[in-house]
Parts: structure tokens; sequence; C-alpha cells
């Protein structure tokens, strides 16, 4: 068998997958050029690490679709110093991509496995400014608050009101909100006590379970 070169499926991606659907930021950019998302999937799916799809992780959850991480990690607007809280870790990739942007990420995520792999991965590529527990997102990170942005990688019902509290003056939310099956994009930018809210399109997740999320089945 010939082996992948990674690098240059990655390179393709970032050129036919984002820069060619419009994601203009070189921060995104510049992260996901970087980031080995391979090493983020089990390695039977290593060679369909950099396809237009979401793949499964494992524990029923998804690695979400290339363009979408990077969509999501615009609309946050990133400067490079941000104290960043993330709900769902799943796999770490989204974390990897924001930890080589922001000062400190922060995620929290429910499913104990799926918090040690990310963990165990995230170490080996140096990614040590990624700081995750176990527990229920809903709630947000509390001791840790107020963040200079948020990102939710899981479907809601509605936006869990202690994301919105835990979230700075000018501070930015990117969540999915919808039914289990579909679900807007919407971006929440906080001034004041005002919280104004933009759509990004329709997406589909898996569902955030927990508190202020769907109930556990
Ligand atoms: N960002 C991830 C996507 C993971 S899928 C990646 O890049 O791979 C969504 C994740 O959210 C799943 O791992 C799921 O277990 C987790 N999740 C669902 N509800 C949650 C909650 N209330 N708190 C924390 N994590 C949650």
């Amino acid at each position: 068998m010939v082996k992948m070169d990674f690098e240059q499926a990655r390179n393709r991606m970032v050129e036919h997958q984002i820069i060619a659907r419009g994601i203009s930021d070189p921060l995104v950019i510049k992260a996901m050029r970087k980031v080995p998302r391979h090493l983020f999937v089990d390695e039977g799916l290593r060679s369909r690490a950099y396809d237009d799809y979401p793949l499964p992780i494992s524990y029923g959850q998804t690695i979400s679709q290339p363009y979408i991480v990077a969509l999501m990690t615009e609309a946050l607007n990133l400067k490079g110093n941000e104290k960043f809280l993330e709900i769902g870790t799943g796999s770490g990739y989204q974390s990897a991509v924001l930890a080589e942007i922001v000062d400190t990420v922060y995620s929290v995520e429910r499913i104990p496995g799926l918090a040690k792999k990310s963990r165990e991965i995230l170490d080996s590529l140096g990614y040590h400014n990624v700081i995750i527990k176990v527990g229920d997102g809903t709630y947000g990170w509390k001791d840790k608050a107020p963040f200079d942005g948020i990102l939710v990688t899981a479907a809601a019902p509605s936006i869990p009101e202690p994301l919105l509290e835990q979230l700075k003056d000018g501070g930015r939310l990117i969540i999915p909100v919808g039914d289990v099956f579909s679900q807007d994009l919407i971006l929440v930018v906080r001034e004041g006590n005002r919280f104004k809210k933009s759509s990004y399109g329709g997406v589909r997740f898996v569902k955030l379970i927990g508190a202020f999320g769907w109930k556990e089945e």
C-alpha cells in the first residue's frame, strides 16, 4: 500500500473545502493547515480524515466536518489572547484548532472515555493549553468564567442560560440550536445585558445531553 501524504491531503482540504467556500480568517486557515486531523480519528479512518464530511469517533459521537469547524471558529472572531470555553471535547480536534489560536481552552466532555482519549492525543501533540473536565457542560464552567468566547459542538434545544451568564461583555458564543434532526448555527454576541443573535445556516450535530440540554434516554 502506498503511504498517504497527510500533509498534502490537509492542504488540499484547506484549499477546496475551507478557502473555496469563503473562509478567510488567516488565523483559522493557519490552524487548519497545522492540526493533524487524521490523528484524532481511529486508525482505520485515517485515510478519510481530510474528506468533506463528519466521521464517527466512539460512543456514537462524531468529529465535525472540517468546513463546519472552520465556519464556527471564524464566527468567533478570535484575536489570540482569549480565555475560551468549549462544550463537547469529543475527539479533541476542535479543541486543538482553538488551542492553535487562543490562549487557553477550557473544554467539558460528558463521556469519560472520550475525555481520556482526547487528553492523550492532545498531550502527545503538545496542546497543554487545553484543560479538559468531565461533566455536564450545559452548566458551563463557573470557576473559570467569564469567557471571551464559547463554542458548543452538540445540538441544543435552546441556548443554556449558564453559558450566556458566563460570557464576557463583547464575548461571542456559537451553538447549534434546533431539534434532534436539524439545527440552526446561532451566533450570540453579548453587549452588556443584551444578546444579539444571528444565524450561520443549517447544520446537524449529535445531541447536547444535560440539565439545560436534552434529557438522557
Ligand atoms: N468537538 C468535537 C465534536 C464532538 S461531538 C470534535 O471535534 O471531535 C459532540 C460531543 O459533545 C460528544 O463527545 C458528546 O459526548 C459531547 N456532549 C454532549 N452533551 C454534552 C454535555 N452536556 N456536556 C459536555 N459534553 C457533551
